[in-house]
């Protein structure tokens, strides 16, 4: 069975090329290596390449529609990604007609900017507010983003006049092809820039630091991306800018561990509070909190915190804090001390009567085992 590379694009078997264009250059946007460089990401937008190159191809598109794959492998277009499909038919997706629809404006939206903040466990389970600064390109001030010298305008191109292409008559052994290519004196734009503006050398936009807030949402984790609208670069001559996408990096906790909206943390205790049981004061993120330890607590054991761990980004509530509990042996002992330990096991029958443990293993351990059940 084929992808269904409808689906995969988002637009209905009848859509129409201009639907289809549209919903592929939205999503290549989205998706774009350069705003999303994880590896799914990019996984993704091949697939959504894949499907923009078959359904916007007539011939690919009605092969597939009669139940064919035009991109597998033995169809003769050998399949996968960037084969067979021009750049020029990406760009075109992506700039709306550069070379066989006229000339292409001058006046673009920004990119899409990532930047990533570091941040600790406290800040990304209760939220924060932090200062940026950001390197991105804003509106020449000079030109207001126009990129013509103050009195200048832009002049229409004398080599393609104005059409921002050329056509040029080939012979070949198929006889007369006309080809078509973006014109070179002026990259397709139709208009030429004799005076351009000395701040931005024409580009409409110059490059500064600029200082923003950004409020971190409570709840939020390692990876978590935070869209600000509008905050990328500006587009050149004068577009509208792309979005700032703000990529959270939790650094670890000395002490506790995230999992989920559950906190993980874990106390030693000695083995004779485990046995007695005892009550610890614990530092955790919102302040001292009282774990309750009970008599005959095991070693691995936990104590659950409930709504003690990382409010939920969506939803109300906050998740647990699991102490998981260390006991310890003692490991130096006086002489009072062994001896006081030798009257215990003495008395819960666990003394062991001398010899290597390994010579009684599976008695003695057996009957100690027992005897802490
Ligand atoms: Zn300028
Ligand atoms: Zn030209």
């Amino acid at each position: 069975m084929p992808t269904d590379y409808y689906a995969t694009l988002g637009v209905p078997r009848d859509a129409s090329a201009d639907d289809i264009k549209k919903a592929y250059r939205r999503l290549a946007r989205q998706l774009h290596p350069d705003i999303n460089p994880d590896p799914e990401t990019q996984e993704r937008f091949k697939e959504v390449t894949n499907a923009y190159e078959v359904l916007a191809d007539p011939q690919k598109r009605e092969m597939y529609d009669l139940g064919g794959d035009p991109l597998a492998s033995g169809n003769g277009t050998g399949g996968g990604f960037g084969q067979g499909f021009s750049f020029t038919d990406i760009m075109d997706a992506f700039f709306g007609g550069t070379a066989t629809r006229g000339p292409r404006s001058r006046t673009r939206r920004g990119q899409d900017a990532l930047l990533r903040l570091d941040v600790d466990l406290a800040e990304a389970a209760f939220g924060a507010t932090r200062d940026l600064q950001v390197d991105t390109a804003v509106t020449c001030q000079a030109c207001h983003g126009s990129g013509t010298a103050a009195g200048a305008s832009l002049a229409t191109c004398d080599l393609c006049r104005g059409r921002g292409e050329i056509s040029q008559v080939q012979r070949s052994f198929l006889g007369q092809v006309m080809t078509t290519r973006p014109c070179p004196q002026c990259h397709g734009f139709g208009t030429v820039n004799p005076n351009p503006c000395v701040e931005c050398s024409g580009d409409g936009r110059v490059r500064t630091r600029r200082s923003l807030t950004i409020r971190i949402p409570p709840g939020v984790d390692h990876g978590t991306r935070i869209q600000l609208a509008g905050e990328g670069e500006v587009g050149p001559g004068g577009g509208p800018p792309g979005d700032l996408y703000v990529e959270l990096v939790v650094a670890p906790h000395p002490v506790f561990q995230r999992e989920g909206d559950d906190l993980h943390c874990t106390v030693a205790l000695p083995m004779t509070a485990a046995s007695l049981g005892t009550s610890l004061q614990l530092e955790t993120l919102d302040g001292l909190e009282t774990v309750d330890v009970r008599p005959g607590t095991q070693h691995g054991q936990t104590v659950l915190l409930q709504g003690k761990g990382v409010p939920r980004l969506r939803a109300s509530g906050r998740g647990d804090l699991v102490v998981h509990l260390e006991v310890r042996t003692p490991t130096k002992l006086d002489t009072q001390q062994e001896e006081l330990l030798r009257e215990l096991a003495r008395m819960r029958d666990e003394e062991q009567p001398g010899g290597p443990v390994t010579a009684t293993a599976g008695g003695l351990f057996s009957r100690i085992r027992d005897a802490f059940k």
